[in-house]
């Protein structure tokens, strides 16, 4: 089992720059759970499923017969071998990831990839349920918090930043929209673990962020 820094929290809270970051700095590999979720909501919508598919359809699109291979090479997400790091960062990919991540066939197929990589390599993973269900013996766990409109606001930098049409408004309710789905979900729903360290990084700089943390896992080395 390797090492593994868990890092959870709402959409916006900065754990992508401050997960990447950290791994880099502590010459571990970085796992981005949510670019999984999104790969496997574009596999099943390219499968032409739909959300109002049964649990047994969306199992068999994923595991059955030319079922769906997901991989991590080299900072780039591949399905069946082709590269989809730019197509799942749409803000279609982000609501169908959302919504198809409170499915029990897509978490199932999910967590013993995830399990996978933290046995192989040490890792800094970030996503929502990193210390309560994939990882829960994980060397260290954080959350990270802010507001909503300062998670909104970011989300509205990075989309744009790619070159995506999106209104500052769009951003406020995309955010809040999965804050409440991730949050309400009966499955591994966004939660705080007892065992986390939890920072709200509202109108603090990410570089900051980074500094704390890092200094918080360097203390217990
Ligand atoms: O982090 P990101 O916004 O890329 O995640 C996309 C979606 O995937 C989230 O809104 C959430 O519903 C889902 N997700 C999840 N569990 C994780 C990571 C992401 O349910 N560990």
């Amino acid at each position: 089992m390797g090492k593994v820094v868990a890092i959870d929290g709402p959409s916006g809270a900065g754990k992508s720059t401050v997960a990447k970051a950290l791994a880099q700095a502590l010459g571990f590999d970085y796992l981005d759970t949510g670019a999984l979720y999104r790969t496997a909501a574009l596999a099943l919508l390219k499968k032409g499923i739909t959300p109002e598919a049964g649990d047994g359809k969306i199992k068999a699109a994923l595991e059955g017969d030319g079922g769906v291979s997901i991989e991590f090479k080299k900072g780039r997400v591949f399905l069946d071998g082709a590269d989809v790091s730019d197509e799942i960062r749409t803000k279609e990919a982000g609501h169908y990831s959302s919504v198809f991540s409170a499915r029990k066939p897509v978490r199932d197929f999910l967590l013993p990839l995830q399990r996978k990589l933290g046995e192989e390599k040490n890792l800094v993973a970030e996503g929502r349920d990193m210390a309560t269900v994939v990882f829960p013996r994980a060397w260290k766990k954080f959350y990270l918090d802010a507001s909503l409109e300062e998670r909104a606001r970011r989300r509205y930098d990075q989309l744009t930043a790619a070159g995506r049409n999106i209104s500052r408004k769009d951003a406020v309710e995309d955010v809040a929209v999965r804050d409440r789905r991730d949050s309400s979900r009966e499955l591994a729903p966004l939660r705080r673990s007892p065992g986390a360290l939890y920072l709200d990084t509202t109108g603090i700089p990410l570089e900051e962020v980074i500094r704390r943390l890092l200094e918080s896992v360097k203390g217990t080395q």
